[in-house]
């Protein structure tokens, strides 16, 4: 690796070549301001705020955009550099329908940040506005308030660059600049994938996740209804971030004991589902591959994932795994077999699933995920807003005491909990895999070849003479390229997971927003050592997963199982 020597503020610094005067001030502490930066994306140095100056640079750089060099002197604060800063804040909000206390920016509000940071009191500017369509338009699961975009364009970026879908754009010139979809359509009939990686990357509040909060409280009121909730395995290691709690600490008993003091009649956990999944998806995958039936066969617990295939590359809609996701199998379970074990009709309870992710939203209204008229899951709320009742609740999370999952859906295995990050479906569905094929006992059940938060990673399993080319991708637009190959016949992949949030669900659309990417490997390190510590770690060594065999659906891909756990696709090209 070259290295280079260059000075940030008076102190002496060593920097990898090639990176930016930004990720090297941020990788010493210096957090230098920007809106339009993100880690995943090519800079593009539109919003200006980062500027820095740099000793005989005649003008202010870009720190995003420009990299750092052998001898470089620069200042990342100065009285030119505070005063250009505040220039650029005064003119957005010149521009901007300050309604702070109403606006779904919530805390990570970077306009109001650096505004404070900078001193910003006073607005100078006064002038014609731009004009700004009403709040609340795009009429889907993510919501857009033009009043409060700044045309930063990191949606557009992140959906073009990181999603690879490009639901959004720059529309129109001058003051009629704004962020919409072609067509004016709304954005729920656009080939929009409802991942929410868009409001993760927006600086303030304009594109925001439709919340869901009021419709919960209301069932939890209802004394007529029983509300049971499912956790998804992500939320342990990123809820406490909220509250104080610092990034990557396990909160998994506080979250269960809040859900009980919201009113839950019964605390239950996704990762029950996702061993589930693993029983089930696991033994497609060996009756598909020893029959060279639609291989490569693609992992389908991300709903955004199968929403792209149905709307981009129908033709490979064979190739994934027929497998419900986790949080709509374990709901299917909980409103089928177990209601009528509680003594409930199936009718009188609610199922609140508490997802890192917007698309969960849409899925539970997929026609794959109604039995017999009856939805899976009545309700998804992110993690955000699994807060926001928590709050709204004065409850003080940070002082709760840990309490247990409730049985039988409460039992899980580590294989399940690494469903939240980038390899741990595959690495899950390895776990059982191997044992099926090879008929003994792993030594081993750990496959670090899968393990990592690169955005691709590949390997080839070996059981025993017998190989197995896999694939892990997240950041959906990596997945292009490989979905072209095997249109083409070219690919060697036979099993494929992919994920739709770079690093995986714990930085899906729904989670606590965070400035620092080091906040997700510390999410991703929790998730790994809390699978290491789990007294279990094979879906198949689940006793309730077993007994759930044994006594309800009888085998894994058998006619029960296919009727409850598995779900049709839908060919959506015909979508502009
Ligand atoms: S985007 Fe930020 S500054 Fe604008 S209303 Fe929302 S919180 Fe306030
Ligand atoms: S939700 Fe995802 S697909 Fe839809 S506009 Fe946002 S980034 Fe694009
Ligand atoms: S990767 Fe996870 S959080 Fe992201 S869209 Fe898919 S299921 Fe949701």
């Amino acid at each position: 690796m070259a290295t280079v020597n260059l000075t940030i503020d008076g102190n002496k610094v060593q920097a990898e070549a090639g990176k930016t005067i930004l990720q090297v001030s941020r990788e010493n502490g210096l957090n230098i301001p920007a809106f339009c930066n993100q880690p995943f994306l090519e800079p593009k140095a539109s919003c200006r705020m980062c500027v820095v100056e740099v000793k005989g640079a005649r003008s202010l750089v870009t720190a995003c955009s420009t990299p750092v060099g052998e001898g470089m002197e620069i200042k990342t604060h100065s009285d030119r550099v505070d005063t250009s800063r505040r220039v650029i804040l005064e003119l957005l909000l010149a521009n901007h329908a300050t309604y702070c206390p109403t606006c779904h920016a919530r805390e990570k509000c970077l306009l109001l940040k650096y505004s404070r940071r900078y001193g910003v009191e006073k607005v100078h500017y006064f002038g014609k506005k731009r004009e700004t369509e009403a709040c609340s338009d795009f009429d889907s699961i993510i919501e857009r308030d033009q009043a409060k975009c700044i045309l930063c364009g990191k949606c557009v970026e992140v959906c073009r660059q990181v999603i690879g879908v490009e639901a959004i754009d720059f529309k129109n010139r001058g003051f009629k600049t704004q962020i919409g979809t072609a067509f004016d359509k709304k954005l729920k009939d656009t080939r929009c994938i409802n991942c929410g990686q868009c409001v993760n990357g927006c600086p303030t509040g304009a594109i925001y996740v439709r919340s869901d909060v009021a419709a919960v409280q209301k069932e939890l009121r209802d004394p007529t209804r029983k509300v049971i909730f499912q956790t998804a395995p992500s939320i342990r290691a990123a809820i406490g971030e909220e509250f104080g709690i610092p990034a990557g600490t396990i909160t998994t008993g506080k979250m269960v004991t809040a859900l009980r003091r919201l009113g839950a009649h019964k605390v239950y956990q996704t990762d029950f589902g996702a061993d589930l999944t693993i029983m089930e998806e696991g033994h497609e995958f060996i009756r598909r591959f020893t029959a060279n039936d639609k291989i490569p066969m693609f992992t389908s617990c991300c709903p955004a994932w199968q929403k792209y295939i149905e709307e981009f590359y129908p033709d490979l809609l064979p190739n994934l795994s027929s497998c419900k996701s986790p949080h709509q199998m374990t709901g299917a379970v909980i409103k089928h077999h177990y209601a009528e074990k509680m003594g409930l009709t199936k009718e009188e309870v609610t199922v609140v699933s508490i997802m890192p992710c917007s698309a969960k939203k849409w899925e539970i209204t997929r026609p794959g995920c109604c039995t017999k008229e009856l939805a899976d899951v009545d309700y998804v709320l992110t993690t955000r807003e699994f807060a926001d009742i928590i709050k709204a609740q004065n409850i003080d999370f940070a002082k709760l005491p840990d309490e247990e999952f409730d049985s039988v859906v409460g039992q899980s295995t580590g294989a399940g909990e690494m469903f939240a990050v980038t390899g741990g479906v595959m690495e899950a569905a390895l776990r059982t895999v191997a044992v099926k094929v090879l008929k003994r006992p792993l030594e081993k059940v750990d496959f670090m070849a899968v393990r990592g938060m690169k955005r691709v990673k590949e390997a080839t399993i070996d059981l025993d003479g017998t190989k197995v080319n896999i694939l892990v991708v997240s950041g959906l637009a990596n997945a292009k390229p490989f979905l072209d190959d095997i249109r083409a016949g070219k690919s060697k992949y036979h099993f494929i997971e992919v994920m739709n949030c770079p690093a995986g669900c714990i930085n899906g659309g729904g989670m606590p927003f965070y400035e620092d990417f080091a906040v997700i490997q510390k999410r991703y390190d929790a998730i790994i050592g809390d699978d290491k510590g789990h007294p279990i770690r094979s879906s198949h060594e689940n006793p309730a997963i077993l007994e759930l065999y044994t006594d309800w659906l009888k085998e894994p891909n058998g006619e029960m199982a296919h009727h409850y756990l598995h779900t049709p696709y839908i060919d959506r090209s015909d979508v502009i």
